[in-house]
């Protein structure tokens, strides 16, 4: 989970319009809030993932379901009150259920900054605070099929990464080639472009990557050897902000 910013309500949901929408749902339980007017800048604003687990939800949008945070069983009245509608996958979704998020609370990653309440050790998601314990429970952050393997995946997938990149470091080192070099900085940039916001499992990914001391080192190699560059520079800074505590 990372921190999401809310994009301004569609010009769509006028007053009116919540509550023409409001009082459908109430006379007939109609999912009123499946249309493409909500469903389109929710998941632009997740960057095409479940706002909760950050799987990929962008194969045409059909994967998404509307969340409703305040759920819909206690909140009916706030079944299109855009504040209250997040991006989630069906999993999330359907975990999180009649869960009253007023009597306990748990994370929105809208409002709160994930990075205060929950910490991962051995690809498993810990709660630093009870708002992230509750997180983990209620939405299942810490399903073994669905998540902690993938993650337990993409640490192998990235420890595969580092571990080409030294070789091509060292290839490089030895023939002073313009094409090694390519190659070694291209694959950094790519490691680091999995730690961005838009990229899927982004807080498991950067926290991997940036914790990581053999990255870490070859980050101090390549600035001694002046292959650092600004690119790179703005990469690693921005995948920073998503790096949870590693414990
Ligand atoms: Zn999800």
């Amino acid at each position: 989970m990372i921190k999401l910013e809310r994009f301004p309500k569609p010009l769509f949901l006028t007053g009116d319009k919540v509550k023409e929408l409001t009082e459908e749902y109430t006379r007939s339980g109609f999912s009123v809030w499946n249309i493409e007017h909500i469903k389109e800048p929710l998941l632009r604003s997740s960057f095409g993932k479940c706002s909760y687990c950050e799987c990929d939800l962008t194969e045409e949008s059909k994967y998404m379901e509307v969340e409703h945070f305040e759920d819909k069983k206690h909140n009916p009245d706030k079944v299109v009150t855009w504040e209250n509608l997040l991006p989630a996958c069906k999993k999330c979704n359907g975990s999180k259920g009649t869960h009253d998020v007023i009597s306990e609370p748990i994370l929105n990653p809208y409002v709160n900054d994930p990075r205060e309440h929950l910490a991962i050790r051995f690809y498993r998601m810990r709660g630093l605070t009870q708002l992230g314990k509750n997180s983990i429970d209620v939405v299942g952050l810490n399903n073994q099929e669905r998540l902690v393997l993938k993650r337990f995946e993409i640490g192998s997938q990235i420890a595969e990464s580092i571990e080409m990149a030294w070789e091509r470091y060292s290839t490089y080192k030895s023939n002073d080639r313009t094409q090694s070099k390519n190659r070694l900085i291209s694959l950094v940039e790519g490691i680091l472009a999995e730690c961005q916001p838009k990229a899927i499992y982004a807080a498991t990914t950067s926290t991997v990557v940036l914790s990581d001391r053999s990255f870490i080192g070859l980050i101090a190699a390549l600035k001694n050897d002046d292959l650092w560059n600004d690119d790179l520079e703005t990469l690693y800074e921005s995948g920073k902000e998503l790096v949870l505590e590693f414990a």
